[in-house]
């Protein structure tokens, strides 16, 4: 039997996986991420490597090759991570590093495009050649899908959706800038918004489950119905999520958009009012074009399994 790595790291948890040759996760782990020394990142991936084959009983000479998805602007030709807020790296031989260690092929990419790669080959991107993911958390990554290919295979650095600018309301984006669609639209834009209602409106039933240090971006989700300052705060999200999936649109012209990330748990309580916000604003529209806004299928394993498309 062979087998791949599929390594994910973000800003907290680096995880790892074997995959085998029909492409199943045969196991994980995690370790937390700690940017304490100066080559903690390949140092933790060398560890998590090497308790995973001896857990297993796997040799390294019949792993075929390691695949890492990281954070930020990666020079996956030369396999540097050229720069990463989360991580505090900027040009960090990360390859190299590794090959010191394993005599095995190594491919790092961006952790967005490689979720990206995991849904267009084995879960909700399957029957498509066009379509964009958006991953929400923390920041809002992304990946474009025309004709079949990632368009960062012909340039990394491409598809950095969350960096759209489009608004001139004055909040700093991690990347230096202001106006980025991630500092409305990811989740962690929601919980600061959910937070600042609250503030605003102490007769908001949000109160009677939550304080401010249990928000979390689930808690608009579930007054909806039944709270106005939910509603207030949910419909805003909508409509900021949905103008900049519409620049997508407008651009592209994807048939489905996918979504990623833990509040695309909600499932269509956030796809159903984001794709009627989305079709009745593109361009398209007067022509009868309509896209599909799904949730990703893939959950966790994207950032593991996505890694084995890296490899022929
Ligand atoms: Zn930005």
């Amino acid at each position: 039997m062979k087998y791949y790595f599929g390594i994910d790291v973000g800003g907290t948890y680096i995880k790892a996986g074997i995959i085998d040759g029909k492409c199943d996760i045969l196991c994980t782990k995690k370790i937390k991420t700690i940017p304490d020394k100066p080559n903690f990142l390949a140092n933790s991936i060398i560890k998590i490597i090497n308790s995973l084959l001896e857990e297993n009983k796997i040799k390294a000479k019949d792993v075929l090759g390691i695949g890492i998805g990281l954070p930020g602007l990666i020079d996956s030709k030369n396999g540097v991570l050229g720069f990463s807020g989360n991580l505090k790296l900027k040009n960090y031989p990360l390859k190299s590093e590794l090959e010191k260690v394993f005599d095995i092929p190594i491919k790092i990419a961006n952790d967005a495009d490689i979720a990206t790669l995991a849904e267009m080959h084995f879960g909700a991107g399957q029957k498509t050649d066009n379509f964009v993911m958006l991953t929400l958390g923390t920041g809002i990554g992304g990946g474009v899908v025309m004709g079949g290919k990632l368009i960062s295979d012909h340039s990394d650095y491409a598809g950095e959706i969350g960096h759209m600018k489009i608004t001139d309301k004055k909040i700093k984006c991690t990347c230096g800038e202001f106006g980025c669609f991630e500092t409305l639209a990811s989740t962690k834009a929601l919980v600061r918004e959910t937070k600042l209602a609250m503030k605003k409106h102490p007769e908001s039933l949000m109160w009677q489950t939550y304080d401010l240090n249990t928000v979390t971006g689930k808690t608009v989700f579930e007054y909806i119905n039944s709270d106005e300052t939910a509603r207030q705060v949910f419909d805003k999200f909508i409509k900021n999520l949905g103008d900049g999936i519409v620049n997508l649109v407008n651009i592209f012209k994807p048939e489905l958009i996918l979504l990623g990330g833990a509040v695309s748990s909600q499932r269509s309580k956030l796809t159903a009012p984001l794709e009627e916000y989305v079709n009745n604003h593109i361009y398209a529209r007067h022509a009868g074009f309509k896209v599909k806004v799904k949730t990703a299928t893939l959950a966790n394993d994207a950032g593991i399994l996505g890694c084995r498309c890296l490899f022929d």
